[in-house]
């Protein structure tokens, strides 16, 4: 099973320069979508079907809007977009562009999944 390091998942990267080594450090997906061969008894084993396997990890650790465009572009065919969002926002992982959203576009969407859970919760009561 492959397990990411949740001590670094709130660094913040370095914008641009950020080696690969460095970017592997934040949560490990590059290094293992490169590198390991799939389990498929992982509850993650679907990375090693996306898209983003075949570019260079800083692709989807963009520093600006240009890139976090090209990453989009990358993801909008990948065959496991919505498994990679929905693992994003489970793990609230905080940076990169994972399932075709960034950052804020992730914070955006727990925010409204929170306000309608409220709602929901405020109409049952
Ligand atoms: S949606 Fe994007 S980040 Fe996620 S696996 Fe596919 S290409 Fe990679």
């Amino acid at each position: 099973m492959i397990k990411r390091n949740k001590r670094n998942q709130n660094k913040q990267p370095a914008a641009k320069g950020l080696s690969d080594a460095a970017i592997a450090e934040l949560n490990g997906r590059p290094t293992e979508l490169a590198t390991a061969a799939p389990d498929p008894d992982s509850e993650t084993a679907w990375m090693a079907e996306g898209n983003c396997r075949l570019h260079p990890p800083a692709t989807f650790f963009p520093s600006d809007g240009v890139g976090v465009d090209k990453a989009r572009k990358i993801c909008r065919d990948c065959p496991v977009m919505s498994r990679c969002l929905d693992y994003a926002l489970e793990e609230r992982i905080d940076h990169g562009v994972w399932g075709g959203c960034s950052e804020r576009e992730r914070r955006r969407i727990l925010k409204r999944r929170r306000d309608e859970s409220l709602v929901a919760t405020a109409e049952t009561a």
